[in-house]
């Protein structure tokens, strides 16, 4: 198999555009941060001075198809967008917002962390889309103890049962 097939090939989904992002398939799109499992990158519609987006590299759909398993993953997208922010020069981390559109309010179907500072100049006119404790927007934060208060399923029970041992 040609080298570009099998690179194709692990696109779990062709027609999303944060595949493509994930695997340096779309040109339009600067990588602030990237490492085996999550992509950072600039919103196209920036809400704030600094609006970037943390990705998985894997195909998830949204914070609704997380398990209980997936609060590491969530903690990491958090702590990987804030390193950005860092990066950008943000220092004052208590003006900061992260977190998650929640279905039906998304308009891409990769899970998404968006990362806005200063949170106190989020465009007035976007406000509403990312204000927490609403049906739309959950902060990271919540959304991890959301998963905490989900039950195990049987592969992570015995996942902690090794751990354990
Ligand atoms: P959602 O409403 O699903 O939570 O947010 C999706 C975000 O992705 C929006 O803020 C939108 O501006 C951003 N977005 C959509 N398509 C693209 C794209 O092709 N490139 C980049 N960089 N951002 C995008
Ligand atoms: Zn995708």
């Amino acid at each position: 198999m040609a080298r570009n097939e099998s690179k194709s090939s692990e696109i779990a989904d062709e027609s999303c555009i944060f595949c493509l992002i994930a695997h340096n398939r779309d040109e339009e799109t600067t990588v602030l941060k990237k490492d085996k499992e999550l992509v950072c990158f600039k919103d196209i519609y920036p809400a704030a001075p600094h609006h970037y987006l943390v990705i998985p590299t894997e195909h998830i759909i949204s914070c609704k198809s997380l398990k209980r398993g997936n609060i590491g993953l969530v903690e990491r997208m958090a702590n990987f967008g804030k390193q950005v922010l860092r990066d950008q020069g943000i220092t004052d981390m208590e003006d900061v917002r992260l977190g998650f559109h929640q279905p039906p309010f998304t308009s891409v179907d990769h899970l998404h962390l968006h990362v806005l500072a200063p949170a106190s100049k989020i465009s007035t006119s976007m406000d509403y889309k990312f204000t927490p404790g609403t049906d739309r927007f959950i902060t990271e934060e919540y959304l991890r103890k959301r998963l905490e208060k989900v039950r195990p399923n049987v592969c992570e029970m015995i996942g902690q049962f090794f751990e354990l041992k």
